[in-house]
């Protein structure tokens, strides 16, 4: 018998190709590859009035607009985050030669806990670093108050919440900064890409001479930026996933939707549930397993539907904190981040995109049912 086709965890958005050539041939008669040209200004603009921002610019990756943010607002010291995301979240803290420091999370989101951020500030600290964590909203409204407090800066890392709104207001909205990534394993794609949102002119202004080495014209470089511009080919691309992301976020809530159904009876295995408000992305959908009830371990389950060409991934373990750079950190005990710990070594985020059929769900969830 055949081996059944393989079913992997991500599978990205692709713009039609003939609809790319047309816009691939409009940029060969422009000869305008990158620095600011036709399709980026133009991504940038639908962007921010897509995602609701006042202020929006266009990077390379997802991870440069984190490192970015934290130069553009010159912080110092220490940077409170989370253990539980993607390691370019810390690694950007340490890139700007700042310590970071982690706190625990949320068990009903996999958010950091407002309620443990206090206990961790200190004279030196200086600014919060949350993520939105599988497109689950922060409590913005009490990391605000803390950081009003202690007049702390927060940059959100909303690399997964692409599209999310609360109460009709957008996600990105919240703190002194956003960042988006748009990897080709996120909702919404331009290969490689990202952004920072701001909510003012003059960052946006410094956020553009930082991701041009510091150009503000052509004699004149204000401070020490970098490379991180989007080029026209990949601001094009786009241009035209961002017509169809809607759609794709309509079929990931079906998916979601076949998922919640069926493993509602199983026991051992919690998900997450919408929130009410909250327009969700569905950009993962991370299942906690419980061994004693559910009767395998998280990872025993993980190889079982590996044998059987369903590729799933463990996000978020190792957590970040334990990697060897940050490992040796005070904050990084895992007496100190038990619920991160815990979350750490249950989750397993199972196939989910637009294109994955029903049938193919049925295909995981049937295997997760079996229990053996
Ligand atoms: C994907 C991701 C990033 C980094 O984005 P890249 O575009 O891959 O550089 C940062 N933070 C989180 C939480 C991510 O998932």
């Amino acid at each position: 018998m055949p081996r059944p086709k393989t079913i992997t965890v991500t599978s990205p958005l692709l713009p039609n190709l003939k609809d790319f050539e047309k816009y691939l041939e409009d940029i060969w008669n422009r000869k305008w590859l990158t620095n600011n040209g036709h399709y980026h200004k133009e991504l940038e603009d639908a962007l921010a009035k897509y995602l609701d921002v006042q202020y929006l610019s266009l990077f390379t990756n997802g991870t440069l607009p984190l490192i970015t943010a934290l130069q553009a607002m010159q912080i110092n010291g220490e940077v409170i985050t989370t253990p539980y995301s993607f390691v370019a979240t810390t690694h950007s803290i340490w890139w700007n030669n700042l310590k970071p420091v982690f706190v625990d999370v949320e068990e009903e989101t996999g958010n950091i806990n407002p309620e443990k951020i206090e206990a961790a500030i200190k004279p030196n600290t200086t600014a919060i670093m949350p993520v939105h964590v599988y497109g689950n909203p922060c409590n913005t409204k009490r990391i605000q108050e803390i950081a009003e407090i202690y007049g702390l800066k927060v940059i959100y890392d909303a690399a997964h919440a692409f599209g999310v709104t609360v109460n009709g207001k957008s996600i990105l909205q919240n703190g002194d900064m956003s960042t988006l990534s748009f990897h080709a394993t996120k909702v919404y794609n331009t290969i490689e890409g990202g952004a920072l949102v701001c909510s003012d002119k003059t960052t946006k202004e410094r956020i553009d001479y930082l991701k041009n080495f510091g150009f503000a014209d052509e004699v004149t470089v204000v401070a020490p930026g970098i490379n991180s511009k989007m080029d026209e080919i990949r601001s094009a691309y786009g241009l035209l996933n961002l017509k169809q992301v809607d759609e794709a976020i309509a079929k990931r809530k079906h998916v979601a939707e076949l998922y919640r159904s069926a493993l509602k009876d199983i026991p051992g295995i919690r998900f997450f549930s919408d929130i009410k408000g909250v327009r969700h992305n569905y950009s993962y959908f991370p299942i906690f397993i419980t061994e004693n009830e559910y009767g395998m371990t998280r990872d025993a389950l993980y190889a079982k539907l590996k044998e059987k060409n369903i590729l799933t991934r463990r996000y978020f373990y190792p957590l970040i904190s334990n990697f060897p750079v940050y490992r040796d950190l005070e904050s990084s005990k895992p007496e100190n981040l038990p619920i991160a710990t815990k979350l750490a070594e249950q989750v397993l985020c199972l196939p989910i995109y637009a294109d994955l059929i029903d049938n193919e769900v049925e295909r995981v969830l049937e295997i997760i049912k079996k229990r053996v």
